[in-house]
């Protein structure tokens, strides 16, 4: 499709913009993306404050952890057994009914919004600034799987049949977005859903969850259980009944995942570590600042996170870009979310074993730009850290951090960055910034990686515009990208009326 095509597709379905007022509701059908919260109004800064009131994350985590009551056994074979039984019905319902259903599912993920961020600020530590696109993308997540399921009715001379049972484990650095988006595309489908929300982000998903019951979401159809990564957790991955497990996590999750069960259908997104390549030809403003973002939003605990800059020829001698950089990186502010003034939060636990090591220790060559340092006694707070001189095949140059580390190298060729990028396992996100279009060309050409950003940050993939998913070790089972037109398509099968005649 071009770009007029995606912005004529469907009305946008809510322009609302003052969060002290409720949202009104989406029309029923069609697909626009969800605005965020403006900032710029007076209103919305109180709005955001009073979330912020009611959090205390210096003291977090764990207590709430504790007080979340985790499944039994007897639970969980009667959580299987039960979705099992329930999915037949949901499945046998056309996609325009379960539409029905997703769209209000949206429709009160945007009514909780403040809830949401309150409990992802709380648990995980994410500033209101990462929380509040969280709430947005998984609000889009629901219009867009409900227009999808509409799909799967019309198509001539083939019918879509939905597996049956669907386990989502989501990861804890998008606590809502991601357990929503897998769940929804799932139930879109018309697949049963056990959700096993990550153990460091279970009120979060509880939370989600709620949100979906309360619009109409049979509680049989979509089951929520609280384990802890043991026996319970490998025995739900295990079962023979369950037919599809959307997993976002760990490049080394999946591989456990799979020590469980041979044949898994594994649907998961995995691993990243990404480089943005910024040429001579580039706008070095622009790239700095797109570089500290994509590094340092939500403390770079994201997988499609930059982790290395690769400046090309003379932007690599050049001072500007450097200076630009550490001007941007010194001059976050650091805290936790319910401090004013916060940029960057804290790191989901204590610094330890390679985070540690990536905040702490220098490789051959390497020198820092900005230390990083160590906040408060918690071991969660991190000034955010910038070494450069990173070289090729190095640890550093290849192993994923999921911390506030960026490292640069440098490259005499485009050629050459393409290939420092192609060295690593993993192929999730990659960007450029050249305002050169052969430059972005023979990039494009080049580069192994899922998702591609051209003078922009590279964290942030937007609900149909940027369907995501990677490529390499940063996929693993037949992927398709979530948020984009084919992910249902993975969750079932087509049969075509012949064949069945
Ligand atoms: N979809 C997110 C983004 O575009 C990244 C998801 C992840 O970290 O797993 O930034």
């Amino acid at each position: 499709a071009s770009l007029e095509d995606l912005d004529d597709a469907v009305p946008a379905p809510n322009r609302q913009q003052d969060r002290s007022v409720p949202a009104p509701a989406h029309p029923g059908t069609g697909f626009g993306n969800t605005p965020d919260t403006d900032p710029s109004l007076p209103a919305n800064r109180t709005w955001g404050r009073a979330i912020l009131d009611r959090v205390t994350t210096s003291q977090l985590g764990n207590d709430l952890v504790a007080r979340t009551t985790l499944s039994g056994a007897e639970d969980l074979e009667e959580t299987i057994a039960g979705a099992v039984s329930a999915a037949g019905a949901w499945g046998a319902m056309t996609g325009a009914q379960r539409a029905a259903v997703l769209h209000r599912a949206g429709d009160a993920l945007e009514a909780r919004r403040s809830d949401l961020m309150e409990v992802m600020a709380a648990e995980t530590g994410k500033t209101l600034d990462q929380a509040d696109p969280e709430i947005s993308e998984a609000v889009d997540f629901a219009h867009y799987y409900a227009e999808r399921a509409r799909e799967l009715d019309d198509v001539d001379g083939a019918s879509f049949s939905p597996v049956r049972l669907t386990v989502v484990t989501p990861p804890w650095n998008f606590p809502v977005a991601i357990p929503a988006g897998s769940t929804l595309a799932a139930l879109a489908a018309g697949s049963a859903v056990i959700i096993k929300p990550a153990s460091q982000a279970r009120r979060c998903g509880s939370v989600m969850v709620d949100a979906l019951w309360a619009a109409g979401v049979p509680r049989e159809v979509l089951r929520l259980v609280q384990l802890e990564e043991n026996d319970l957790g490998r025995q739900l991955i295990a079962d023979p009944r369950v037919d599809r497990v959307i997993l976002t996590g760990g490049y080394e999750t999946a591989e456990l995942f799979r020590s469980f069960r041979t044949d898994l259908p594994l649907l998961a997104e995995t691993s990243g570590k990404n480089a943005v390549i910024v040429t001579p030809s580039a706008d070095l403003d622009l790239a700095a600042k797109d570089v500290a973002q994509s590094a340092f939003g939500h403390a770079g605990q994201k997988c499609s996170a930059a982790s290395l800059v690769i400046l090309v020829g003379s932007a690599a001698t050049s001072h500007r870009f450097r200076n630009q950089l550490l001007d941007a990186v010194a001059s976050l502010t650091v805290g936790y979310p319910e401090d004013a003034g916060t940029q960057m939060g804290p790191v989901i636990e204590p610094a330890t074993g390679k985070l540690l090591d990536g905040l702490t220790t220098l490789g051959d060559g390497e020198s820092w730009l900005i230390e990083p340092r160590k906040l408060d006694a918690s071991g969660r707070l991190w000034s955010p850290g910038v070494r450069d001189g990173v070289k090729r095949g190095s640890t550093y140059h290849l192993t994923e951090y999921f911390g506030p580390i960026l490292g640069i190298m440098t490259a005499a060729t485009l050629e050459e960055a393409i290939a420092l990028q192609n060295d690593i396992d993993y192929g999730l996100t990659s960007g450029i910034h050249s305002l050169d279009s052969r430059e972005i060309a023979t990039w494009i050409d080049g580069v192994q990686a899922g998702n591609l950003y051209v003078n922009r940050g590279i964290t942030g993939a937007i609900v149909q515009r940027q369907p995501f998913g990677g490529w390499k070790k940063s996929a693993v089972g037949a992927g398709t990208k979530a948020g984009g037109p084919n992910y249902l398509v993975g969750l079932g099968s087509w049969t075509s009326e012949e064949a069945t005649a």
